[in-house]
């Protein structure tokens, strides 16, 4: 018998990843939207033709696991609130249930991506781990005792919104904070330290980029720093150092066995990392600060689409 195939989306404040998925964790289809400015209806549209472009690929999925940017009722299906996309108070599960006639479980973005590390990937066989799902914002999931921790109201592990300036920027979308770490530490982050950067070196490759009125976003950065640019190199380093800062406070808090690190700003990798341990190391507490791994995800940027694939195959018709 052919292994049983499955459609993972994972949603992120700006653009949505998609795929086929089977029993053994291989991805055979990808699909991408991205949706900047949509309103509800639109982006609920964009999931649905996100899901049957797959669905033409692979008619033999039968179910659909969607990881959403949003507070999330699981038994329910249903998103209570979200903070950067038009999703408050939406039957989510339900209403893709009858658009796309297949059975649907829903979850909360990054509770999907720390499922698919703790169970398959970089914290695979540890009991305390949280993952951190840098983006347009920063998601985040908590795993004590082996099990996903959701708070009093489902509202817990919201690891992005860990206030590192009391009196920073607005944090964007709907938070009300300021100084929340994504503000600092998110891919969006390495876009706006990196455009900065840009106007105060006008002569470096940023610089150069703003002139010609380019865009500099976090992606650009990156690729721009692993091609040895020094300005683009501080930058992340720049981040990642303020990143470290969030991570001293989570050691000290949880003293987990490991922070997985994701999301797509993980493509700068260790030129992110490093600087975020050298923080670690030098100001969280010992014992924890020596025990505690810090590590990429295993599936780079795709830990939330894997785990909305195994939220699916493991819900039958929820
Ligand atoms: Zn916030």
């Amino acid at each position: 018998m052919p292994p049983r195939r499955v459609i993972g989306i994972d949603a992120g404040g700006t653009k949505l990843l998609g795929g086929v998925v089977d029993e053994q964790l291989v991805v055979h289809h990808r699909v991408r939207r991205s949706w900047r400015g949509a309103g509800r209806g639109e982006t609920l549209d964009i999931f649905v033709e996100a899901v049957e472009e797959a669905r033409s690929a692979a008619p033999d999925v039968d179910a659909v696991g969607f990881g959403i940017p949003s507070l999330v009722q699981a038994e329910a299906g249903e998103s209570l609130w979200s903070n950067h996309l038009p999703l408050d108070r939406v039957p989510f599960r339900d209403l893709m249930s009858e658009r796309l006639g297949l059975p649907v479980r829903v979850d909360n973005d990054a509770n999907l991506a720390i499922l698919a590390e703790h169970r398959h990937g970089a914290a695979r066989g540890t009991r305390h781990a949280l993952m951190l799902a840098l983006g347009t914002g920063i998601g985040g999931g908590i795993v004590i005792d082996g099990r996903l921790y959701r708070g009093a109201t489902g509202a817990g592990g919201e690891l992005g919104h860990l206030v590192v300036d009391l009196d920073g920027a607005d944090c964007p979308g709907a938070c009300p904070g300021r100084g929340c770490l994504e503000v600092v530490a998110s891919g969006r982050a390495i876009g706006v330290e990196g455009e900065a950067a840009g106007r105060a070196q006008p002569r470096s490759a940023l610089g150069r980029r703003l002139a010609e009125g380019g865009q500099v976003s976090g992606l650009f950065v990156t690729e721009l720093a692993h091609s040895g640019d020094p300005a683009a190199v501080a930058v992340l380093e720049s981040v990642g150092r303020k990143l470290g800062a969030g991570l001293t406070g989570l050691v000290n808090v949880f003293n987990p066995e490991v922070i997985v690190i994701g999301g797509g700003a993980i493509a700068a990798g260790d030129l992110l990392l490093e600087a975020a341990r050298a923080v670690v190391a030098e100001r969280a507490l010992p014992p924890a600060r020596d025990a505690v791994r810090i590590v990429p995800a295993h599936f780079g940027d795709e830990s939330g689409m894997v785990g909305a694939a195994l939220f699916a195959l493991s819900g039958g018709d929820s």
